[in-house]
């Protein structure tokens, strides 16, 4: 063990295990999820749920 999977939270200040954070975008910034909600005021997820859907014509430019 290098210790090098272990980051300082970016709210608490704590130290953690990235692959254990309950944050499910921000592992690398934030020990949690609450801490990323409680830096946010919101959590990545839910707003890439408001965009999960894409207009059609987006999805044929990813298409290409
Ligand atoms: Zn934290």
């Amino acid at each position: 063990m290098d210790g090098t999977q272990l980051r300082t939270c970016g709210r608490c200040g704590g130290r953690y295990d990235w692959r254990r954070s309950t944050s499910s975008s921000l592992k690398m910034t934030y020990c949690g999820v609450l801490c990323e909600r409680g830096a946010l005021g919101f959590t990545l997820d839910t707003l890439l749920a408001g965009v999960r859907v894409l207009p059609l014509e987006w999805k044929a430019l990813f298409a290409v």
